[in-house]
């Protein structure tokens, strides 16, 4: 997946962050750094997310 603001390759893991925060169903998505801008959530903050979303077992994270 491509950043829909940026143009940047999304990783399986920010998508499933996205998906998360946004709407599980979006067809588009945002990259980390996009992101955090747009929640105005640091970086370091959503890597931590994806973590603990991972540690869940959740299937929008591998
Ligand atoms: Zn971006």
């Amino acid at each position: 997946m491509i950043c829909r603001k940026c143009g940047t390759e999304v990783t399986f893991n920010e998508a499933g962050l996205y998906k998360k925060l946004v709407n599980r169903g979006a067809t588009d998505c945002l990259c980390i750094n996009c992101l955090s801008e747009e929640f105005r959530i640091p970086v370091e903050t959503l890597y931590k997310m994806i973590e603990e979303y991972k540690k869940a077992g959740c299937t929008l994270f591998a």
